[in-house]
Parts: structure tokens; C-alpha cells; sequence
């Protein structure tokens, strides 16, 4: 039996106890994007002793993300590092005791099963309806319950969603949102706000892993500024394609080939059917062509006014453009379709 002593504010709390405790200790949990609001995530989970965590992200850790990614610290924004790996690198430094598997990847219609199959609920720290409408539909088709959460300039929402007993994301969102609303790159993002909302996602995970009766029963909004908290009762919605009709379109095979990233003068490009690439052999190859830098992770080139950053997964972030034909033409360019 492990030693409880390290949780004991959390076993004197009679919403967990000891046995609550075990039970968490017992679990595992992914966390969909590692960034804002999943760092904060992760920690609270680390710390309350979950005893598994897959962290997935596609990204690498930059200065501007230290403001509120709270597991980053410069030396990974110095050295590039991929924010799920950095975060495990942190989390094994806070709880030794906890299990991290970190995945530097793009979460998709294709690796998604693999990713939720074996863990007990889902954490959303994404910063993208994309994968958010991906992960809604296979929680719900598996039976995952999952934990959405959103949050940009001084507000957030969260929700829970439980296949079969609550509402589901489309019952809400019906259709992806288009563009126009805010988003952390147009209208920031206030550190508070991600905190407030990130801690009420990780209680909601400890309440689903414990077996609580007080699970959210709607959709929380918070503004941190204009000192608003709202809770919004979310009927489940007849006719709703994904918790009622059971269509899941988002699972099916429509490989979008580029994402502009959030915050960011900055394109993914993600080639469909790609084989791993050798890092050490494409840095050679790009050697002439600019700086190159190699690392076990990924192959940055300076080239003109762009930065290619290049993962072993084939998938590219190309800074210093946001158009998507641009960002195309260079990864064919330099790194070859
Ligand atoms: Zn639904």
C-alpha cells in the first residue's frame, strides 16, 4: 500500500478520504494539450497523486508562453522544448510517485482511440474547436468522460461531459464555431483566468476518479475582471449527431493538412500517411540551407523570414506566416511531400 502521508489535507477532506485517495491513486487520466490551461491541469493532478498522466501537445515551449504555462521555465523556452516532455521533466520534480507519459503529437481523427483507450477521463487543455469536436466525439463513442474547458482574455468556461448521462459538447456548439470570436492571439489571456478555470476542470476530474455526487451538472462561465460566476443548466439535445444520433463525423478520416496555431504568426502543416522522419539525417540534409539546430526532438531551420520547426512525426510549425498555401509551399520546399 502506498504511503498516503504526502495527501494528507486531501484525506482529512472527507469528499476524498483515504479510500478517494486510493482511487486516485489508481487512475489514469489523459490531458489533451499541455499549454495554458493544461499545465495548470496536470499540476493540480500530479499533486492530488492521480496515478497516471498521458500528456499530449504538439507544440514547443516559447517565452511569450511563460506568462501562464506554469510548468515551463526559461530554460525549456531557450532550449525549444516539447511542452509535454518539459511538463513531465517538472511533474517527475514535484511528485516522483506519479506515472507521466508524455506524447508529442498532434491528437486527431487517427491516433485519438489510442490515446483515450486506456484511461479513465479526458482532460481538454486545448486552445482549438478542432480537437475539441475529435475528442467530443470519441469520448462519447468510447464512453470516456471528458472534461471541456476554454478560456481567453479574462474569461473561461468548463463543462463535463458524461457519455450517456449529460449533454455533450455538440449539444451546445452544434457545428464548429467559425471565425471571429476572440482568441488568446486578438484578445489575450489573463493568467488568473486560466488558473480559476483550469482548477475547476482538475476538481472535476477528482470528483469524477472519487465517485462524488457533485460533479458540474452544466456549463460554469467565469470572468476573473467582471468578477462573474454563472453556472448554466445544459439540457441534452434531441437530435444532437454525436450523443443522440450517434454519427461521428469528426472521427472519420478528413485529414486537414494545416492548422493555423493559435497566438501565434505560425502554420502546422501535418502530411497525410507520413513515415517518422530521421532528425540527425534531415538536419545534415538542411545543413547548407540555413541555421540548423537538431535536437532528440525535433530539427529547427532558419531560413529567410521563417522558422521551420520539424518533428519526428513528420509535422511541421512553420513561423513567420499564418497563411496555410505559404506554410505548404515551404514545408514541400524543404522538407519534401
Ligand atoms: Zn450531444
Amino acid at each position: 500500500m502506498a504511503d498516503l502521508g504526502r495527501y494528507s489535507r486531501q484525506t482529512v477532506f472527507p469528499g476524498i478520504g483515504e479510500v478517494g485517495q486510493r482511487k486516485l491513486l489508481d487512475s489514469r487520466v489523459a490531458v489533451i494539450g499541455v499549454g495554458a490551461l493544461g499545465t495548470v491541469i496536470a499540476q493540480n493532478l500530479a499533486r492530488a497523486g492521480v496515478g497516471f498522466l498521458r500528456l499530449c501537445d504538439r507544440d514547443f515551449v516559447e517565452g511569450h508562453n511563460l506568462q501562464r504555462q506554469v510548468l515551463f521555465d526559461e530554460a525549456d523556452a531557450e532550449a525549444g522544448a516539447p511542452k509535454a516532455v518539459a511538463a513531465q521533466a517538472h511533474l517527475a520534480q514535484i511528485n516522483s510517485g506519479v506515472q507521466v507519459e508524455p506524447v508529442v503529437a498532434d491528437v486527431t481523427a487517427e491516433n485519438v482511440y489510442d490515446l483515450i483507450a486506456d484511461v479513465d477521463l479526458v482532460l481538454d487543455g486545448t486552445d482549438n474547436f478542432d480537437t475539441r469536436y475529435v475528442l467530443n466525439d470519441a469520448c462519447v463513442k468510447w464512453g470516456k468522460p471528458w472534461v471541456y474547458s476554454g478560456v481567453v482574455a479574462s474569461y473561461g468556461m468548463t463543462m463535463t461531459i458524461r457519455p450517456g448521462q449529460s449533454a455533450c459538447l455538440r449539444c451546445v456548439y452544434p457545428e464548429p464555431q467559425g471565425a471571429g470570436g476572440d482568441t488568446c492571439e486578438t484578445a489575450g489571456v489573463l493568467n488568473g483566468a486560466v488558473g480559476v478555470v483550469a482548477s475547476l476542470a482538475s476538481t472535476e476530474a477528482l470528483k469524477l476518479l472519487v465517485g462524488a455526487g457533485t460533479v458540474n451538472p452544466g456549463l460554469i462561465y467565469v470572468d476573473v475582471w467582471n468578477n462573474t460566476f454563472d453556472q448554466f443548466p445544459i439540457a441534452r439535445r434531441p437530435g444532437c449527431p454525436t450523443c443522440d444520433k450517434g454519427e461521428y463525423t469528426f472521427l472519420e478520416e478528413r485529414l486537414d493538412q494545416t492548422a493555423t496555431l493559435c497566438g501565434r504568426d505560425a502554420v502546422q502543416v501535418r502530411p497525410a500517411g507520413a513515415a517518422r522522419l530521421d532528425l540527425a539525417a534531415l538536419g545534415g540534409r538542411l545543413g547548407h540551407l540555413g541555421e540548423v539546430r537538431v535536437t532528440p526532438y525535433l530539427v529547427r531551420l532558419l531560413v529567410d523570414r521563417y522558422e521551420l520547426t520539424i518533428f519526428p512525426d513528420a509535422r511541421a510549425i512553420i513561423k513567420g506566416t499564418s497563411d496555410p498555401a505559404v506554410a505548404r509551399g515551404l514545408y514541400a520546399k524543404y522538407i519534401g511531400m
